[in-house]
């Protein structure tokens, strides 16, 4: 019996290496500031340097999690895929969508463009997900092949998450994901409750970075291990903001003049259209803020075309919140992705990726394409490109 097991093992191994089929995990820590593994000691994230790719990447506006990891998904612009912000006035639907809300964050009709599982499995991949955003979500009518929903009790540990992603991997191979992906959402939690520079932020990206080993080992102990793509990379950075650095807004505006304020990093201004202007020129000259009407948003930012989008944005600068003072967490994100502090990590080895290669900088929209390069199959139209990051693989 014993004897037949390996044999069949050898024959499954000869035949992944003789059709070339790699498998690919992604892996989202968010909130995971490009340069945590400069400020703290991470050993395996440096050894996945030396042994793989290095890189910044940039996220895209708004620097928050919905947006971002679902754009990550489906290489589109927040502005493009619909989610634009954690929370939203929708227009059409008179409503307010709110990441927090279940009502509104499972509905799938939020939710524009094709995450990359659906583009795999409708050419015949299968693919695992452990609380991606939109991974529980069914949208255009499907969801991952296997997947968990982020709100069912109790939520998988660090540990659980890693473990559901050995066994998906060791499913017959009919049956296995070609991709997985996995989110994990601790490094958020503490840069925010403690802030980036904490003790507890570093302790915390040094577990993370003992997990990632573990998870590589765990990789590398399959039979088919010498085939597996790992990628660590997260959705946005974190900035230290402080209950003294506040832009207030709303003692400048006549609550006629507006239906709804939302968030402070950016503030959507939702208008009445008669008052637009009187709101935009009331919040002239204010420091420390930037003040557009949607449609002046710079082109770099790849945002206002969206009816969601609120009719003036109010974007603070680096370390500033809109509004509300005295009782705010002291790490926060959603600023400007080109500032440093809101670019991410990225890691990535495995067979496909050169080694000790440092790359260019490139944008979170360009993952997707990535993506689809390593499963073989041919991406949809997106906001992205395969150019920005094919230079980091083995051609
Ligand atoms: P943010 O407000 O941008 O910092 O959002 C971070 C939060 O997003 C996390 O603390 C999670 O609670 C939440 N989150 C992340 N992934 C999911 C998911 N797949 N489904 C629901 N909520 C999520
Ligand atoms: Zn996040
Ligand atoms: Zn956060």
């Amino acid at each position: 019996m014993k004897k037949l097991i390996s044999l069949c093992m050898m024959w499954c191994i000869c035949l992944s290496m003789w059709a070339g089929k790699h498998y690919t995990v992604i892996v989202s820590l968010d909130g995971f500031r490009w340069d945590y593994p400069q400020m703290y000691d991470t050993p395996f994230f440096d050894r996945m340097a030396r042994e793989g790719v290095k890189a910044t990447m940039i996220p895209s506006f708004p620097s928050k999690t919905f947006p971002n990891h679902y754009t990550i998904a489906t290489g589109l612009v927040p502005d493009h895929h619909g989610i634009v912000a954690n929370t939203f006035w929708d227009p059409q639907r008179q409503e307010l969508y709110k990441m927090n809300n279940l009502k509104t964050r499972n509905d799938a009709s939020y939710y524009g463009g094709e995450p990359i599982w659906i583009t795999a499995q409708k050419q015949g991949i299968k693919t695992g997900n452990i609380y991606w955003v939109g991974s529980d979500i069914s949208v255009k009518g499907q969801h991952p092949t296997y997947y968990h929903v982020y709100d069912q009790k109790p939520r998988l540990t660090q540990t659980e998450r890693v473990a559901e992603a050995l066994r998906m991997l060791k499913l017959p191979e009919e049956e296995r994901p070609q991709l997985v992906m996995i989110y994990f959402e601790d490094s958020d939690t503490y840069g925010h409750t403690y802030s980036p520079h904490s003790k507890e932020t570093h302790r915390c990206v040094e577990e993370l970075d003992a997990l990632m080993k573990y998870l590589w080992e765990g990789l590398q102990s399959l039979p088919f291990g010498k085939d597996i793509n790992l990628i660590v990379t997260s959705d946005h950075g974190m900035a230290t903001v402080s209950a003294d650095r506040f832009v207030p807004i709303k003692h400048l505006l006549n609550e006629k003049w507006y239906s709804l304020i939302d968030g402070n990093l950016p503030a959507q201004i939702y208008t009445k259209p008669e008052y637009r202007d009187s709101v935009y020129q009331a919040l002239q000259g204010l420091n420390h803020v930037r003040v557009w009407k949607k449609e002046d948003i710079p082109a770099y930012l790849n945002y206002g075309s969206n009816p969601r989008v609120g009719d003036i944005i109010v974007l603070p600068d680096l370390g500033w919140l809109v509004e509300e003072g005295n009782k705010t967490l002291p790490g926060a994100h959603g600023f400007d992705p080109t500032y440093d502090d809101m670019q991410v990590m990225f890691r990535a080895c495995g067979p496909d990726f050169k080694k000790r290669y440092e790359a260019p900088k490139f944008r979170n929209v360009s993952i997707y394409s990535l993506l689809a390069r390593l499963l073989h199959i041919t991406p949809e139209k997106t906001d992205g490109c395969l150019e920005e990051v094919e230079n980091m693989l083995i051609q």
